[in-house]
């Protein structure tokens, strides 16, 4: 094996439990557990997660790592400490933020991602790419949900940590995160290795709604069957369970997650006043080819059927016009 990975590996365990520790037993550690509380994580998930806390300092964790004789040039090439800006040695990368450990799928730790406690900027800090650590090969929980993702053959993908969190404590044990990243081809084949079904639960604003809406290409040519989750609001999982409860999140979200079809008709309303008549044509143009484009009848039947109730339309001039645009797409 390689030796420098080695120590890096080392090196970010003991940073883990470092911060982990600072966290839950010092007074500095005190305000990141105030925020935490006050956000609703709860002890047993702070564990779980080895949720930790970066103190306000340019030296501590230089200190932490100077008297364990780990080589400090290294450590910033890992991603653990910076280079003081005048080049005249190194500090601490992280500092007064809310650290999540990223573990591989074995549950070795390889990054870190800070949060600033409360409004500063950037909110997150994340490590970067190093020797141990590949975002886009990296899913955030995989190794504490891959049981159960192998066990249910599905996996359930949120955009952050806090999701994957506050989902796992409602008892979503087979999600995970991207961090904010699009989905790689590396990430999908991983999937593909071990869930026959993807279920996208991501943030309920524009962006989370598009990245979803942009994701389910990729995973369909991979043959890998999709559930989108619909949350609204601007809510995204772990406000929804915080706002009205794990049950609510089960049942409401992730029970009531749709088909592909039902999220692009859904996503798709948004660009349309369906009070007037225009708005309602210019979605009918829209959405019908995405119906006309699926190969069952009976599915295109379901769909336009809802459509013909949902805005009063009758379903027979619904089938028609669908029935059009098929002839011109073969
Ligand atoms: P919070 O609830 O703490 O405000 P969030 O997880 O809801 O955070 P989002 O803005 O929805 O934050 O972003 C989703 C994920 O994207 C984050 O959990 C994080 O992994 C990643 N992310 C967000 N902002 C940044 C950033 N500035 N740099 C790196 N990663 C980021
Ligand atoms: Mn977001
Ligand atoms: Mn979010
Ligand atoms: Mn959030």
């Amino acid at each position: 094996s390689n030796p420098e990975r080695e120590r890096l590996l080392q090196a970010y365990e003991w940073t883990s439990k470092f911060f982990h520790y600072l966290l839950k037993n010092t007074e500095h550690g005190k305000p990141a557990m105030d925020y935490l509380r006050s956000r609703g994580f709860s002890d047993k998930m702070i564990d779980q997660f080895q949720i930790g806390y970066a103190p306000e300092s340019w030296n501590t964790l230089v200190q932490f790592l100077t008297k364990r004789s780990f080589d400090l040039e290294e450590m910033e090439k890992g991603g653990l400490l910076s280079t003081r800006s005048d080049g005249t040695g190194f500090i601490d990368r992280f500092r007064d933020r809310v650290m999540f450990p990223i573990s591989d799928r074995n549950g070795r730790v390889i990054a870190f991602g800070g949060r600033v406690l409360g409004d500063g900027q950037p909110k997150y800090l994340n490590s970067p790419e190093s020797k141990l650590f590949n975002k886009s090969r990296t899913l955030y929980n995989l190794h504490q949900a891959k049981s159960s993702i192998r066990k249910l053959r599905q996996m359930v993908l949120f955009e952050g940590y806090g999701d994957t969190i506050s989902a796992w404590e409602a008892g979503v044990h087979n999600g995970v995160a991207t961090m904010g990243t699009s989905l790689t081809e590396s990430h999908v084949s991983m999937m593909k290795t071990m869930a026959d079904e993807i279920l996208i639960c991501f943030d309920g604003d524009r962006a989370g709604q598009s990245s979803a809406m942009k994701n389910i290409p990729l995973l369909e040519s991979a043959g890998i069957r999709i559930k989108i989750a619909i949350l609204s609001d601007g809510l995204d999982p772990d406000d929804f369970v915080r706002k009205y409860g794990s049950e609510r999140f089960m049942s409401q979200i992730i029970d009531g997650a749709v088909s592909t079809t039902k999220f692009k008709l859904i996503y798709l309303k948004k660009n349309h006043i369906l009070l007037e008549e225009d708005g309602k044509i210019s979605y009918m143009k829209e959405v019908l080819p995405i119906i006309a484009a699926l190969s069952s009848s009976t599915e295109r039947e379901v769909y336009l059927r809802e459509l013909s109730s949902e805005h009063k339309l009758s379903y027979e001039s619904l089938k028609q016009d669908c029935n059009l645009i098929r002839q011109t797409m073969q």
